[in-house]
């Protein structure tokens, strides 16, 4: 599932590529993944883009007009400038100077959504998420609140789009394994230093990875889920890092949690 970094640098290359850029024509090319009824896709026709932002895990085209594209790309959703061969077309948008912006699925999962929308309000989804990482509204004194009271574990409070907005499952284990807590110590457990800790390792691990994947994607778009640089994340089997022990998984259904059982407490 692509997540905050993936979607960050995907959002930065899109704005740079197509910012102030005309849309010349606009083709559904899956019924089921525009979302909304509200208005025609051809109001997005002879729009121009004002600029593209990001919250949490979704993506936001904006555009001079006041119309707003939305895509969600869930678990294979992704955006690409061509039709790879492997994927589901979504939908296309065409802007001036022949480039085609193709929304797409890798498998047909029929979960990715595209929403055309005057206010993102609109959307409950959109209502219920927490702050995203790299906003403003994200500090110490949020995160401290926001873990107060809760009962459940570390990686399920991370995972949770309503506390926070755009970490998912391998990024929640790297943020543990960077903050040295096990995946299942409860939230309940975090002294302030604790949450202090866990603070930094979101914003280390997440701004880290945003540059990591500037660099693999050279000038163009990054590439769909990359992962080379994951220290625990699927990872089960070879050495930890920091310790050298096996790293651990435990798996609920097809979704895995991996750390370090040594130094992850
Ligand atoms: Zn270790």
């Amino acid at each position: 599932m692509p997540e905050l970094p993936d979607l960050e640098v995907l959002r930065r290359r899109l704005e740079k590529e197509l910012r102030e850029s005309r849309v010349v024509d606009v083709e559904v090319l899956k019924d089921r993944a525009l979302r909304t009824r509200y208005f025609k896709p051809a109001v997005l026709k002879k729009g121009v883009l004002l600029e593209v932002s990001r919250k949490g895990k979704n993506l936001v085209f904006e555009f001079h007009s006041g119309f707003k594209l939305l895509f969600q790309p869930l678990l294979r959703g992704w955006v690409s400038f061509e039709m790879p061969g492997d994927a589901v077309p979504l939908m296309k948008l065409s802007f001036e100077g022949d480039r085609d912006l193709y929304f797409i699925e890798y498998e047909d999962k029929g979960m990715a959504g595209l929403y055309i929308v005057r206010k993102l309000e609109g959307l409950n989804f959109m209502k219920k998420l927490g702050p995203d990482p790299l906003s403003e509204e994200f500090t110490l004194d949020y995160l401290a609140g926001a873990i107060r009271g809760r009962k459940n574990g570390l990686k399920s409070f991370l995972v949770d789009q309503k506390a926070i907005a755009g970490v998912g499952n391998a990024y929640a284990d790297e943020i543990l394994w960077e903050a040295e807590f096990s995946p299942f110590r409860n939230c309940t457990d975090l002294s302030e230093e604790d949450v202090e800790r866990l603070f930094r390792a979101i914003r280390t691990v997440l701004d880290s990875a945003i540059s990591v994947l500037e660099d693999v994607s050279g000038g163009g778009l990054p590439p769909f889920e990359y992962r080379e640089h994951l220290k625990v994340h699927r990872r089960e089997g070879q050495p930890c890092p920091r310790c050298g022990a096996a790293i651990k998984a435990v798996y609920e259904g097809d979704r895995g949690t991996f750390f370090c059982p040594e130094c992850q407490r």
